[in-house]
């Protein structure tokens, strides 16, 4: 997913195996904002049981 410094704009990507369910906290490295993305934000539901990846096809 993609995320934007509010402070600043600066554009962070974040690889899907990055994403646990929690929320994701960094420092932009630009102007050292706390980015925050609440687990609410985030693609994947923060509860739920834990996916096991399958066999595909
Ligand atoms: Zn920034």
């Amino acid at each position: 997913m993609m995320v934007f410094c509010e402070e600043c704009g600066e554009r962070y990507i974040i690889e899907d195996d990055e994403l646990t369910g929690t929320a994701i906290i960094f420092i932009c490295r630009v102007c050292n904002e706390i980015i925050r993305i609440p687990a609410g934000k985030l693609p994947r539901q923060p509860e739920g049981e834990k996916q096991v990846e399958s066999e595909k096809g």
